[in-house]
């Protein structure tokens, strides 16, 4: 069997044919360079408006770099024609198998990109000795076709998150859908103002706007003014994973300065080592950091009775009716403000102000999952780590969506990886 068979199996084109195969010996190793030839009753194509047009020269042979055979890298081997187009002037043909000045054939292009889902971007250049900037508008080319193709109906549930990146200079708004039959990242924005979610509704457009049921965010006020005013019919619930985010906060505060405290004035430094085992839920506690608990708990601390408060304000979360969880809430808040713990009273002025935001969740229950906007929050952390940090806001954006998106593919004969 011939490799133009082969390649004939894998990819044909209308007016193209292979032509001859060469194994070229270059200074990085050996390469297969394929020949491309039109056929001799194929027109070409202008690249300008896609439709036929007279020749008019012919450039230099170029290479475009497809997917590599056994290790070993392929080109095909092409010299386009131009075309004087009656409308566009005069354009060089489309080519079926690469877009533009791309280098790389359409086929690379999405191979490297399916890769990058599974692999860093760095690792993925290195295995198949690509350059990073070829994996990155590799992602970028599959990331603008998925935006371009993908489907926005039937959207009735967002969760609006935040990450920061380059160490909490800059911020990132996230938004995604939380739907049960569909959950992806549906926009990023720089910032976190008004501005920025304001771009989101102008992205969504009015009408799918309007077609918006469950509203899920942190309590920052930015958001809670642009979710008031651009999905107001939408029940907006605070989630329960940022709001456990500002208890954390808090007792972390607690922790810290009473620690100095102790250590000021000279006491047994208890509360050293001690971060984890007030931040994490008991149950997910090794059994030495029970032990080690149980032991904390019998001094009277500030930072042991935050934690108490913090582990009694869960029970929250249980309840069915929104009457009952209103009354646990104002009793929890009453007493946390007498608690003479400022980080803590914090907490509960907060709470007491968003009351009835806080009470949505038990209006929405059951069609809101708690954990998904707290999993895309850690895959998107993930991803800026995978990725390069996110130098760039383009950068983080090409990253997220292409990680987080669930993006379309184009439909193709054959897949290559
Ligand atoms: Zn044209």
């Amino acid at each position: 069997m011939q490799l133009k068979t082969i390649l004939n199996h894998v990819q044909k084109f209308k007016s193209f044919v292979y032509g001859t195969v060469r194994w070229v010996e270059r200074a990085g190793g050996p390469v297969l360079e394929v020949e491309v030839v039109e056929r001799a009753n194929g027109r070409a194509l202008c690249s300008g408006c896609g439709r036929p047009a007279p020749g008019y020269d012919r450039l230099r042979v170029r290479r475009f770099e497809f997917v590599p055979l056994w290790g070993i890298k392929v080109f095909l081997v092409y010299a386009p024609r131009r075309v004087r187009c009656p409308t566009c002037g005069v354009r060089v043909e489309r080519l079926p198998w690469a877009r533009g000045k791309h280098r790389l054939t359409d086929a690379y292009a999405w191979f490297l990109a399916r890769w990058a889902r599974r692999l860093s971007w760095k690792e993925v250049a290195t295995v198949f000795r690509a350059s990073w900037d070829s994996v990155f508008r590799s992602v970028e080319m599959a990331v603008e076709w998925g935006r371009a193709h993908q489907d926005l109906s039937g959207i009735e549930s967002i969760g609006i998150d935040e990450i920061s990146r380059r160490r909490g200079h800059c911020y990132l708004t996230l938004v995604y859908q939380i739907d049960a039959h569909c959950k992806r990242l549906l926009w990023v924005g720089k910032d976190r103002k008004i501005k920025t979610l304001l771009g989101f509704f102008r992205w969504l457009g009015s009408e799918r706007s309007a077609g918006l049921k469950y509203v899920c965010s942190d309590m920052w006020k930015p958001y809670l003014k642009v979710i008031a005013k651009k999905a107001s019919q939408a029940i907006h619930v605070l989630d329960r994973f940022h709001i456990m985010a500002h208890f954390s906060k808090a007792l972390d505060e607690v922790r810290a300065g009473e620690a100095r405290a102790l250590k000021q004035n000279g006491y047994e430094p208890v509360l050293s080592k001690s971060r984890w085992l007030l931040l994490k839920r008991p149950q997910n506690l090794t059994e030495k950091q029970e032990v080690r608990l149980a032991e904390l708990l019998q001094y009277n601390l500030k930072s042991i009775r935050a934690y108490l408060l913090k582990e009694e304000f869960q029970l929250f979360w249980s309840y069915i009716s929104p009457y009952w969880a209103g009354r646990f809430l104002d009793a929890w808040c009453t007493r946390t403000m007498r608690s003479k713990i400022d980080p803590m009273k914090r907490v509960a002025r907060m709470l007491r102000n968003h009351r009835t935001l806080l009470l949505n969740w038990f209006r929405a229950k059951g069609q809101l999952s708690s954990g998904v906007v707290e999993g895309f929050n850690a895959k998107a952390k993930l991803t800026s780590r995978k990725s390069f940090g996110f130098r760039t806001f383009h950068g983080a954006e090409i990253a997220l969506y292409h990680a987080l998106g669930a993006l379309p593919e184009p439909e193709s004969t054959h897949r290559f990886c």
